[in-house]
């Protein structure tokens, strides 16, 4: 019987020079998915987000989602459960996998494409009502080339009135005020501890630990919202639109979150 050697995260010898934007495939290993999925509790999540995504696609009349972050699933299936008609993108497998599986367990089949944001319209070839890129994915991009590579592929994906809705993390406050203020995020709860590791303006390194000790860590481009807002106009967007945070998490000077919705038009 062949046995399969388990993926472990391997940032080699110097981990803050891993800044490469092909690296997400090794970040994302079965330890981490797992144990994200089995402590982020997937009904806190949704309570905690509320049903602003959901809100803003209505508003704008979206049928047709793309979302280009699919991960485990947690947005997909929302927005499938709320009626919307979906199409699920990541370029990693093991996340479509795992995504497909939770789906199966509320009794949704999703409709999976394993595509690589910098080269999304090659593998899709539907024009959608509107794309969301959540849970800070976006950072996973190192070079202005992929982010813009990305922003164009999101806009060529969407029909002439579409919208954007991406989130990021707010690297501004950690970025200015440094990371010694060691700030902990606790992601619903305390059952997830994150704390940035190492901050330059080129590299975010977060390590997360969980209840049982095990630590694992991301490496993710520090973007900026202004620089964020730029790019979108840039490649095209005509309106963007950044809310700070969450309803529930909402403090005015120091959202943790920014949610851009950009408009084609
Ligand atoms: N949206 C999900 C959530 O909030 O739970 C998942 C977010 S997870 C932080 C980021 C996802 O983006 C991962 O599943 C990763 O594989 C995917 N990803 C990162 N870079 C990508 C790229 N260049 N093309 C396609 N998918 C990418």
């Amino acid at each position: 019987m062949a046995i399969q050697e388990k993926k472990v995260q391997d940032y080699g010898d110097n981990p803050i020079e891993v800044r490469d934007s092909d690296h997400y495939q090794n970040e994302y290993v079965e330890g981490f998915v797992e144990k994200w999925d089995e402590l982020i509790n997937w009904q806190a999540r949704s309570s905690s987000e509320g049903d602003f995504f959901i809100k803003t696609l209505r508003e704008h009349g979206a049928e047709r989602v793309l979302d280009a972050a699919t991960g485990t699933g947690f947005h997909s299936i929302r927005l499938i459960e709320a009626g919307f008609n979906v199409a699920s993108v990541d370029g990693s497998v093991e996340m479509l996998v795992k995504a497909f599986e939770n789906a199966t367990r509320k009794e949704q089949i999703l409709r999976t494409v394993h595509a690589d944001w910098r080269w999304l319209t090659r593998d899709v070839q539907e024009r959608f009502d509107a794309i969301v890129c959540l849970g800070n994915s976006f950072t996973h991009l190192f070079s202005e080339k992929d982010r813009r590579k990305t922003l164009a592929e999101f806009y060529a994906a969407l029909k002439h009135d579409g919208i954007l809705i991406l989130d990021q993390r707010n690297y501004d406050l950690i970025l200015d005020e440094g990371f010694k203020t060691k700030h902990t995020y606790y992601y619903c709860g305390d059952n997830v501890q994150a704390e940035p590791e190492h901050v330059d303006d080129g590299l975010a390194r977060f390590r997360y630990q969980f209840p049982d000790e095990s630590v694992y860590h991301l490496n993710m481009f520090p973007l900026r919202k202004d620089y964020v807002r730029r790019l979108l106009h840039e490649v095209g967007f005509q309106e963007v639109t950044t809310y700070g945070d969450f309803q529930e998490t909402y403090h005015q000077d120091d959202p943790d979150f920014f949610i851009h919705v950009a408009k084609k038009e």
